[in-house]
């Protein structure tokens, strides 16, 4: 039966637990030498430490409410299922990328795993500046292989369309829905602003009807666009990583969506992170770019080995053509055309929500020269009002990166 834990409680369910006890203490050692401690910094679930004198593990447990608001805002556990399955999919696919899970449980709503305590959160490391040299091949192949080996272009489609069934995840789809798609275009009570931006600034892009249309046509695709198994919330707060090893934490949002969300939004705040640098430290800002396009160009090219690899038992999409080879590659490169467009749509529009939005960068919304902040974040809109209205027209990261460098128009 499901119970809130606490410290105390947990003691009490791992000595019940014969999975969880035998990987932490021998049979005759007791849990009252366990050392146990509240860590989590997120804003849903609790996360803890456990260690005994022969290994440390994370537990992290879903509450039937949203964490950072309180019990006022009841967002149901299931969530925790969906970061099950998505953890367990993950790891069958990119295993160098995803934390070892020792044990789960549905009914508890939690997941004991390994603790990546030799890794750090992304988003701080490069508020530190600290350059990763591995970064962009590990988070290209953690792209290219969950998206492309949960898609149609390599499962079964019953299976495919058994795996879409599995990961209709409502509620949270649902908060996608109106924090990135819905309330940062509207008058809402939860949005919340940098006090020195010039509300001029946020009228003009939202009374831009150009920018509207386009946002709802990315929020059409993302309800509607079941291609693959997403992370579903792939920014910098969810990597953890230190030089030489790099994993993905916290897929509770996955479910069957457009591929180019997860790259996008991963992409939109490498961008934020490179506008929050503000001219300064070019170094660091060349590190950067060079992340956005490596990114890009590394999981580009490896989607499409992965699409040409399997091009001989590809199932869904069996098609005699005229020049098997030749046209199959034709069908991939415009395939991943639109997967660019549709991945600078989105990234422009995580850009929006992450300055008009509720929740914010600590990248940029850290800056504590409010000035400052609201001369970045003035730019980040002018770019994603450009992004988002010629997402059609760009066939090179290089050119996106060229719009990046655009003054503001202040
Ligand atoms: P939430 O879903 O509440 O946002 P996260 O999965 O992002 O929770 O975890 C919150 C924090 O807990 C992370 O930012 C990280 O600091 C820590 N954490 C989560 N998983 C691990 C892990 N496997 N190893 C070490 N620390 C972790
Ligand atoms: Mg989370």
């Amino acid at each position: 039966m499901y119970k809130i834990l606490n410290n105390d409680l947990i003691r009490d369910y791992i000595d019940e637990t014969p999975q969880i006890r035998s990987l932490l203490l021998d049979p005759d050692e007791s849990v009252d030498t366990l050392d146990i401690s509240e860590i989590g910094d997120g804003n849903l679930n609790f996360v803890y430490t456990i260690r005994s004198p022969r290994k440390s593990v994370i537990l992290k447990q879903a509450v039937p409410y949203l964490r950072v608001v309180g019990e006022d805002y009841p967002l149901s556990r299931v969530r925790m299922s969906f970061e099950i399955w998505a953890l367990e999919a993950e790891k069958a696919l990119v295993p160098e990328h995803v934390p070892e899970i020792y044990y789960s449980s549905h009914e508890m709503s939690l997941v004991v795993m390994q603790n990546l305590d030799r890794h750090k959160i992304l988003r701080g490391e490069m508020i530190q500046r600290v350059q990763f040299p591995h970064l962009a091949e590990h988070i290209s192949t953690f792209l290219a292989d969950t998206l492309y080996y949960t898609s149609d272009f390599y499962l079964d489609p019953a299976i495919k369309k058994e795996n879409v069934k599995k990961f209709i995840n409502i509620e949270l789809c649902k908060i996608t829905e109106d924090f990135i798609f819905t309330h940062p275009y509207e008058d809402n009570e939860t949005n919340a602003y940098n006090p020195a931006l010039d509300r001029e600034h946020v009228r003009k892009f939202r009374e831009n009807g150009e920018v509207k249309v386009a946002v709802q046509e990315m929020k059409y695709k993302f309800m509607t666009e079941a291609q693959a198994l997403l992370h579903g919330d792939l920014h910098t707060g969810s990597i953890m990583l230190n030089p030489e090893e790099t994993y993905v934490i916290d897929p509770e949002f996955a479910f069957y969506g457009p591929m180019g969300f997860d790259v996008g939004i991963y992409l939109a705040n490498l961008i934020m992170s490179w506008y929050s640098l503000d001219g300064e430290d070019e170094a660091y800002a060349a590190y950067v770019r060079g992340q956005i396009a490596d990114t890009w160009n590394l999981f580009a090219q490896k989607f499409k080995a992965n699409m040409m690899h399997h091009e001989k038992e590809r199932r869904s999409l069996q098609f005699d053509y005229p020049d098997g080879q030749k046209h199959f590659e034709m069908f991939t490169d415009r395939f991943i055309a639109q997967l660019f467009t549709d991945t600078v749509g989105f990234a422009a529009c995580e850009m929006f929500r992450r300055t008009v939005g509720l929740a914010k960068v600590a990248d940029v919304a850290g800056i504590e020269d409010l000035e400052k902040r609201a001369r970045i974040e003035v730019r980040v809109l002018e770019a994603a009002t450009e992004l988002i209205t010629h997402r059609r027209d760009y066939t090179s990261i290089d050119e996106v990166l060229t719009v990046l460098d655009t003054q503001s128009t202040e």
